[in-house]
């Protein structure tokens, strides 16, 4: 029995006939478990239509409603969330408790949200000029479109979606075809939450719906989350289109280690950062740089933990590395195993040739999409292992001279979205935290994602845009301002006067 997943509009799954499909994979074993529709046209109108529908009343309800629904969400969304973590377990691939940390981290946001009556509230000045009062209000923009990519099916739709809704606006979620069924279980436990019809919508699909969202006249904003070149395109063609968009792009994260740190703990952490979801996480460690003369220990060290890592299917309680998201892509991480022995990289560990479990639960893995934990040194900044996003279980190491060589390369990469430093030494943590130019920085935090009252967002080729994702930034994104001046008239202030009004 294979699984059919399609749009979710107007409070309720569509009923319509699909022209074009795509096909939903278990990555573990291969097997095809499920076909999702692909929106065309005609279907992202209609879920931005009742997106429009829904706005005045959603708009008008009181903050006090909109938050009782909120809560309502978070308290579903806390019970249920074991089977959320499975579902992305089975399309996605990862493990079981990676993706319980998935969930999590978006009930962060959502709690964020439930709290939006205390940053809505907006500034009041009294007596601005005499008699004359100054406010502010931070009003919802009308329809959204969130588009989403594989690697974390619930959360990254969850940095967006709480605080877009909270704040008034109405939401159609656009989210990746290849792990599709999460943000329909999310659709549905805020039907259970009370969400009124057409307030969250979700249309399946590709290139054919994001690019009606982007030209759709009554979308008014864009949050995008996806690889560097579909970021920018989006970026292009919704501010082409007048819409407000934040398109946040693909990464390259480096972790520095200078000699003075913790060997031990410093390898923990790039083996955790490098390889937890496969590699496949926009903030997962893809460089490690060791300044000399550390490389050949640290190496060493990192080489012994990778050895003892059990890479098997998700839902395995044991497994601590699941398998790569699809056949494709899986074969395009491998690829560059042989490009980076080609570049004269030293393959340090083989990801071909590690243990794959599952034979002892029955899971048979023999089609999976498999590639255990890959190591390289000697990596230079001209190869491709070090230059593409490989977003795989690759870890290169680069050695660098001193600081100021590990600093260089870091700044001189496209991508800033994060960064680490491992170090005990706090001058030389706090000049790389002011030196180095990346969004996110972790001081022996390898995965430095800031928490929900923060906000998320790289630089350069990481993020288009100039706004980042939930905490403060969200809420302004998802509003707009507008200062009121107002003043109660008596006859002092009658009289004709042309002049341009000044305060006094
Ligand atoms: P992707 O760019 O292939 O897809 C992202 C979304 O764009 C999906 O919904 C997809 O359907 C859509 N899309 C794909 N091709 C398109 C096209 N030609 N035109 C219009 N829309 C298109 O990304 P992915 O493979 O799903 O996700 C992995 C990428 O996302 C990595 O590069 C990763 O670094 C990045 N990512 C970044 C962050 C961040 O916060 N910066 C977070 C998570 C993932």
């Amino acid at each position: 029995m294979t699984k059919h997943v399609t749009h979710w509009i107007d409070g309720r799954a569509w009923e319509g006939a699909a022209e074009r499909h795509g096909d939903i994979h278990d990555p573990a074993t291969g097997a095809v478990t499920g076909t999702v529709d692909f929106a065309s046209v005609k279907e992202v109108d209609d879920a931005v239509a009742a997106a429009a529908a829904a706005f005045p009343g959603w708009r008008a309800a009181s903050v006090a409603k909109r938050t009782t629904v909120l809560f309502a969400f978070r308290e579903l969304l806390n019970q249920h969330k074991d089977e959320l973590a499975a579902l992305i377990v089975s399309e996605h691939g990862k493990v079981h408790s990676d993706a319980l940390g998935e969930v999590a981290r978006g009930l962060e946001v959502v709690e964020f949200a439930c709290g939006i009556g205390a940053i809505l509230k907006g500034g009041f000045s009294e007596s601005a000029s005499t008699g004359v009062e100054v406010y502010s209000l931070h009003q919802p923009l009308g329809p959204v479109a969130i588009i989403s990519p594989f690697n974390f099916p619930a959360m990254v739709p969850m940095w967006f979606f709480p605080i877009a809704i909270a704040a008034g606006n109405t939401v159609v979620l656009k989210p990746s075809e290849k792990d599709p069924s999460p943000a329909l279980f999310l659709a549905d436990l805020w039907r259970r939450a009370g969400l009124p019809d057409g307030v969250f919508n979700v249309v399946h699909g590709d290139k054919v719906a994001v690019d009606r969202l982007l030209e759709h006249p009554d979308v008014q904003a864009v949050s995008f989350v996806g690889s560097t070149p579909i970021a920018r395109y989006v970026y292009e063609n919704g501010t082409r289109y007048g819409k407000r968009v934040q398109a946040l792009g693909g990464a390259k994260n480096h972790m520095v280690v200078l000699p003075d740190a913790d060997l031990d703990l410093a390898a923990d952490a790039a083996v955790s950062a490098g390889f937890g979801a496969a590699g496949e996480r926009c903030m997962a460690i893809s460089v490690l740089v060791a300044v000399d003369p550390i490389g050949d220990d640290l190496v060493a060290r990192i080489t012994e933990r990778m050895a003892g890592l059990k890479v098997g299917p998700g839902c395995l309680p044991d497994s601590e590395m699941g398998p790569l998201v699809t056949g494709v892509h899986r074969d395009k991480v491998t690829s560059y195993l042989d490009a980076g022995v080609t570049a004269g990289a030293e393959l340090v560990v083989d990801g071909r040739k590690h243990a794959i479990g599952g034979a002892e639960a029955g899971i048979d893995t023999a089609n999976g999409f498999w590639l255990g934990p890959t190591l390289f040194d000697k990596v230079t900044s001209s190869m491709s292992v070090y230059t593409d996003e490989i977003f795989g279980p690759v870890l290169s190491v680069v050695r660098a001279a001193s600081y100021d060589d590990a600093l260089a390369l870091v700044n001189s990469n496209p991508y800033g979205n994060g960064v680490a430093v491992f170090t005990n030494d706090g001058g030389a943590a706090a000049k790389f935290r002011d030196q180095v130019e990346v969004g996110m920085v972790g001081v022996n935090v390898p995965i430095p994602v800031p928490v929900a009252y923060h906000s998320f967002g790289g630089w350069k080729a990481s993020l288009f845009g100039d706004t980042h994702a939930y905490g403060p930034h969200g809420v302004h994104f998802y509003t707009r301002t507008k200062a009121v001046t107002q003043r109660w008239l008596d006859p002092s202030h009658g009289g004709v006067n042309l002049g341009f009004p000044t305060n006094a």
